[in-house]
């Protein structure tokens, strides 16, 4: 497959056009262009077999099957075609990923009803009428549509903006106080203000958002990171860039990790702007996922916030994207299509003359290295808004402490926890491990409960009365007699998760109110929300939590931090175990003193003196990237080398060895280019869904053409059927 990049090209009635569809064929179709002709780009239905099927106009068609003989394209869709900017951008990361084309195309167009012709639906908006009676309910619908004169709510739209029942707003309906009306499905999003006041800056914040702004006025790729502590505004910042963009009259689009701030995030860019962001993540409605790709397509969304398959969308003119918390390991799709959305977006940025905001206060290596090479700018900043000062973070000395069996808060954490409560403060205790044991054992036999189909140990939930699986989500009930040894009720947990530390607070703190926040707890993202502001509004006397608590929530009365297993992260053979462990723990340090109270962080740690616990207790972030970077360096490992991580999986382990080491006795044209070739080797999860998994690791300086060597090593062999293999370069995880 070729680079396309023909602007704006017309095919004539039957000409011969090539289409790439969303089916996995890899390669072209040619069709002829259909009466009327058609467009380069233009989102098409063709015939293939007895189907039709979705596909976009790539170029001019080069095969030589009979034109007379060739099918014509069933039809030319009523949206603006593809543009060549994004065509460029699909191919580009289809080379980067070693994705298909067509793969790309699919996440590219992952709207239901894409290219079907708009419909209407009933909206709802504001009647000339008076309420008979002006309930608290009718009012929050009335403040709503005040709110948006315009309006273009569907009933259930309105009814939760107003956080009312539809029942309310029929009422109104009836007394003509709301009227009905049909309009066409896709609307656009309410215009958003650049020019409403923003909050007043300080004098910190105001030089890094007056230097982006400069940035993206600029109108030309650049990308910078945006380093801050959690809460030094660094959100403040940004929607300072963002303003400048939609003065310049492009669209801004905003990737956040986690589904479960959207709500807060979107509520501080409405009060920003004066309208609401069109957002785009697995929790939105379908409805609404077409109606974001149709705006965002046609400028009727300026700002997008979403996650990162949102960097698909067909945006019209992009100037700005924002990557919050970017160093998030979320950023990296880890199944179908292995890509970055970090490094992705800068790629899109690139292509759309756009800038890049890459935000956070840990960022990763990769970037850290880029900001001092050169290659991306940086803005600091250096303190946290308003009183609020950075907890102090100290360790706790597990070898010293005394525990009771069965316990993990060591009695100075108690101590500590136990001076909060009578000054009425909050505390969290943080512990990475979802569930109420990661280990359930017999206590007869000593046999570990592990999934059937994984190499992995099922994980009690005692909420929900089940053992799960992490890797595949099997569940399945705890059984009376351990499924080794037969005997009953001598099943153990081993090992503590949040449920299991909840209840050792719950009995060294009787008195306390005690909350657990984990990402397993299966809230939507507005219950979520609800739940971390009745938290943080001082809900909990101690708060449990798991990874989620760390992402970018503010908890204003918490002012201690304890970190139960601080060591967690540091196990295992990861090359960023110390760069992750590094971030967490500043991330969730940062939790605590956000207001006018100073906080503390204590972090139970075996092993103290650890170099990357020293520099997490010394702050001293630059000497630590600095290290980091040395050792990364002298191993010609990311960012100073390039990685790819191929696994090979199958039901069949000797037949999957056996194509690994044909594999393994063909890596010349891996030599060729300099690369090593590490493996074959069982995966450190050697068994996913009944399929065994086998890795290699390439390594290769960093201007070595590793994909293309890529392409020529695996295309050497033909895999057996029930072989899959799939290639991820610059691997995040290497289980
Ligand atoms: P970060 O993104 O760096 O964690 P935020 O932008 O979320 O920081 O700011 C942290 C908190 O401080 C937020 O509640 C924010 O509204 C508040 N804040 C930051 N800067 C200002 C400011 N200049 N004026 C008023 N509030 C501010
Ligand atoms: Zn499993």
């Amino acid at each position: 497959m070729e680079l396309t990049q023909n602007k704006g090209l017309f095919f004539e009635e039957d000409a011969r056009v090539s289409v790439l569809t969303t089916e996995p064929l890899d390669r072209f179709l040619d069709y002829r262009a259909p009466q009327g002709g058609v467009e380069i780009g233009a989102y098409v239905e063709v015939p293939l077999g007895p189907r039709k099927v979705l596909g976009v106009v790539w170029g001019p068609g080069d095969g030589d099957f009979d034109l007379a003989k060739l099918r014509r394209i069933a039809r030319v869709a009523d949206i603006a075609p593809m543009r060549s900017e994004m065509r460029a951008f699909l191919e580009k990361v289809s080379a980067y990923t070693m994705t298909s084309l067509h793969s790309m195309l699919r996440m590219a167009t992952r709207v239901p009803g894409l290219i079907d012709p708009p419909s209407a639906r009933l909206v709802y908006s504001k009647g000339a009428g008076l309420p008979d009676k002006l309930t608290p309910a009718r009012q929050k619908v009335m403040a709503v549509l005040d709110d948006y004169p315009v309006s273009f709510f569907g009933l259930s739209e309105l009814a939760q903006l107003a956080g009312v029942s539809t029942s309310v707003v029929k009422g109104l309906l009836k007394q003509g106080v709301v009227v009905e009306q049909e309009a066409p499905r896709d609307q656009p999003y309410t215009t958003l203000d650049p020019s409403k006041p923003p909050k007043e800056l300080t004098e910190d914040q105001r030089t890094a958002a007056q230097s982006l702004s400069d940035i993206v006025k600029q109108g030309e790729y650049n990308t910078t990171l945006l380093k801050g502590v959690t809460g030094s505004g660094k959100t403040e910042v940004y929607l300072e860039a963002i303003a400048e963009c939609l003065r310049q009259d492009r669209q801004a689009l905003v990737l956040i990790p986690e589904i479960a701030l959207t709500v807060e995030f979107l509520e501080r860019l409405t009060k920003r702007f004066g309208g609401r962001p069109a957002e785009w993540h697995s929790a939105v409605t379908q409805a609404e996922r077409r109606r974001c790709w149709h705006m965002v397509g046609q400028g009727g969304a300026q700002v997008v916030v979403g996650a990162r398959s949102a960097l698909y969308l067909p945006f019209k003119n992009l100037g700005l994207i924002v990557v919050d918390e970017e160093h998030d390991a979320s950023y990296k799709q880890e199944d179908g299509a292995l890509y970055s959305a970090r490094d992705m977006a800068v790629m899109r940025a690139t292509i759309e003359n756009a800038s890049v905001i890459l935000a956070s206060a840990t960022p990763a290596l990769e970037t850290w290295v880029n900001a001092k090479t050169g290659k991306y700018g940086r803005v600091d900043l250096s303190e946290r808004y308003g009183a609020a000062v950075l907890p102090e973070i100290k360790t706790i000395d597990m070898r010293e402490e005394q525990l009771d069996r069965q316990s993990w808060i060591s009695l100075t954490l108690a101590d500590l926890v136990q001076d909060r409560l009578t000054k009425k403060e909050q505390s969290l205790l943080f512990l990475n491990r979802r569930g109420y044991a990661p280990i359930t054992q017999c206590r007869v036999c000593g046999h570990q409960l592990g999934c059937y189909q994984c190499d992995a140990r099922m994980v009690e939930h005692r909420f929900r009365a089940e053992l799960m699986c992490h890797q595949c989500g099997h569940s399945e009930p705890l059984p009376k007699a351990c499924p080794e040894c037969g005997i009953e009720d001598r099943m153990a947990p081993i090992g503590p998760g949040v449920e299991r530390l909840a209840e050792e607070a719950v009995a060294k703190f009787p008195d306390a109110r005690i909350s657990i926040l984990s990402s397993d707890m299966s809230l939507s993202a507005v219950a979520l929300k609800a739940k971390i502001a009745e938290l943080a509004s001082g809900a909990a006397d101690i708060i449990i939590g798991t990874q989620l608590v760390a992402k970018g929530h503010n908890f204003p009365l918490l002012t201690l931090v304890g970190v139960i297993d601080a060591d967690l992260g540091l196990q295992g053979a990861d090359l960023r175990a110390a760069e992750r462990t590094f971030q967490l723990m500043r991330q969730v340090a940062g939790r605590a003193g956000r207001a006018d109270k100073k906080g503390e962080a204590y972090l139970q740690s075996f092993q103290p003196q650890h170099p990357v616990m020293e520099a997490i207790l010394s702050g001293d972030e630059e000497t630590f990237w600095d290290a980091e970077a040395q050792q990364r360096q002298a191993n010609g490992t990311p960012p100073f080398g390039r990685l790819a991580g191929i696994v090979l999986n199958g039901p069949d382990h000797s037949l999957l060895m056996q194509t690994a080491r044909q594999l393994q006795q063909k890596a010349e044209p891996l030599y060729q280019v300099g690369a090593e070739l590490f493996g074959p080797a069982d995966a450190p999860i050697a068994r996913v869904r009944g399929r065994y998994r086998v890795r290699f690791l390439v390594k290769a300086e960093k201007t070595a053409p590793l994909q293309r060597a890529l392409a020529a090593w695996v295309s050497q062999i033909k895999l057996p059927n029930a072989v899959r293999l799939s290639i991820d370069i610059d691997p995040q995880s290497f289980y």
